[in-house]
């Protein structure tokens, strides 16, 4: 039994809280998303809270896990969606968020704690040197960055810069290992890979070093359309033409705007599909042509609205948003997939699943660059009814070429983002040789007969599959 007693003694002076109640809430994220994970994981709480407030405390606390083989899982903002920040077998829960600091901010890149809210990052660069990240995830308000890179994949400006998994969108990593003697290692390019989405299981990243894009007072755009292809075929044309500056292109069909996007209903049509974009100011002229090009009608523009208090902004809207406004509405009718739609037959490919599928898979997509060629990415709105026929929308969906990152499930490899390959579990190795670090979160590690080579299609590659070496 691991005495927690003994453990906060030999923490003092670093901030812990035992009081079940708030470890109970913070042992939580966006697990309930899925009602799989709901059923799964709602009993999981950590023991303690620990705080650390800079990279020396962080590596007494790892040293004293180690000693009492206490379990630490690190947590951001807790906004993951799949229990990625969930305590599977209690323990320490390692609250990052006063790790917050910049460090330097230099044109064309940023060096960060990794506990630093998204949004407080970009509003300090723009006030420093007027720039921002390439991309951020749309919950940038309480994302952290460290707590993104963990666990996140891509969000608003994907569409321009492709997203976490692409070399270059992550500089370098200091990260720190969970071993008798903590080490801190930085990773650079390749290596990047091994801690890129890996939910915190092989080291704690301590520092974060990401390139920066210039930064604009992006305009919000919502454009309403007769039918959700129309919003698709516009949103294709509009990602794919180089000319014009976004940093967000959604469509989503109705009834989702018209019905859950409440402080929007001023301003939308009933029965309409909608793209919600952002656009560069200077780039608005062309977008409203290729708009009317595409019979599209403008029905919201921040920057010409006359009240624009209480709307949310675009983000707000796109990505994970427009499940949570589905589902605060509607909590029990709700789930959703994460479908990918390969180039360059993506948009037959939405067009044959909504065929399929009807209102029971209901449209929301985001375009992104993937591999450098403009495709969609699908986080449809599913009417639940079982478990079983959630799995069968799943196989579907395979089985018409259109691969789904199951996010009802809470394994790496199950969840299909993460590649675990013998690198990575080699590294998995030397950096948490007893397993302390977010155990229960990779199969590799806990079975020894895992099939590294069954073939299944990731998101974020092994190193292995990226360089055939
Ligand atoms: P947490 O949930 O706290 O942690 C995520 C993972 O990272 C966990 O496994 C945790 O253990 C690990 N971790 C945290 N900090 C560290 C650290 N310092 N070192 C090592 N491991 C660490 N995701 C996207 O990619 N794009 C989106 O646009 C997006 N939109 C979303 C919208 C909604 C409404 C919701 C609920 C989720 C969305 N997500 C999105 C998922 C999630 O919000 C993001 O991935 C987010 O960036 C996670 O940050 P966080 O600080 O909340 O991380």
């Amino acid at each position: 039994m691991t005495d927690y007693q003994q453990i906060k003694a030999e923490l003092e002076g670093i901030a812990i809280e035992d009081n079940p109640a708030m470890v109970l809430r913070k042992s939580r994220d966006f697990y309930w998303y899925s009602p799989i994970l709901k059923a799964q994981l709602e009993h999981v709480t950590g023991d303690l809270i620990v705080s650390p407030e800079n990279e020396d405390e962080l590596i007494k606390v790892l040293k004293v896990a180690f000693k009492h083989d206490a379990p630490v899982t690190a947590r951001g903002g807790g906004t993951g969606n799949y229990g990625q920040s969930m305590p599977l077998s209690g323990g320490i829960v390692l609250d990052m968020t006063k790790m917050n600091r910049i460090k330097l901010i230099e044109p064309g890149r940023v060096i960060a704690e990794p506990g630093i809210i998204c949004a407080e990052l970009d509003r300090q660069t723009k006030a420093h040197s007027g720039q921002e990240l390439r991309f951020h995830p749309s919950t940038t308000g309480q994302a952290t960055l460290g707590g993104f890179i963990a666990g996140g994949s891509g969000g608003v400006g994907s569409v321009h810069w492709g997203g976490l998994r692409d070399l270059g969108n992550v500089l370098r990593l200091r990260i720190v290992t969970l071993e008798a003697e903590p080490r801190v290692m930085e990773l650079t390019s390749l290596d990047l890979l091994k801690v890129s989405h890996a939910y915190g299981t092989n080291g704690i990243i301590t520092e974060v070093e990401m390139p920066l894009a210039p930064a604009y007072e992006w305009v919000d755009v919502i454009v309403g359309h007769d039918s959700f292809m129309d919003a698709v075929r516009f949103s294709d044309h509009l990602a794919s033409s180089t000319g014009i500056l976004t940093k967000e292109i959604a469509p989503i069909a109705a009834p989702v705007p018209y019905n859950y996007f409440t402080r929007l209903k001023p301003f939308l049509e009933e029965g309409e599909s909608i793209s919600v974009v952002m656009v560069a100011p200077h780039s608005i002229e062309p977008f409203k042509a290729l708009v009317e090009v595409h019979g599209g009608t403008i029905r919201y523009r921040s920057d010409t609205a006359e009240n624009t208090k209480g709307v949310p902004r675009a983000y707000e809207l796109g990505w994970n948003h427009t499940t949570l406004r589905a589902m605060k509405m509607e909590p029990d009718n709700f789930t959703y997939l994460q479908v990918q739609y390969p180039s360059p037959g993506h948009v037959a490919k939405v067009q044959e699943m909504c065929a399929i599928f009807g209102d029971e898979v209901i449209g929301h997509l985001e375009f992104l660059r993937f591999d450098g060629a403009i495709q969609c990415s699908g986080l449809p709105l599913v009417r639940y009814t079982t478990p079983e026929r959630l799995e069968e929308i799943i196989r579907i969906h395979e089985e018409n070429g259109c691969p789904v990152f199951n996010p009802h499930r809470y394994t790496l490899e199950e969840g299909g983002m993460k590649q675990t390959d013998e690198r990575q579990l080699e590294f998995k190795k030397e950096t948490d040789p007893k397993g302390l670090l977010n155990p229960g979160k990779m199969i590799a590690w806990d079975d020894p007969e895992f099939d590294f080579k069954a073939g299944k299609n990731y998101l974020f590659k092994g190193i292995t599959a990226v360089t055939g070496e």
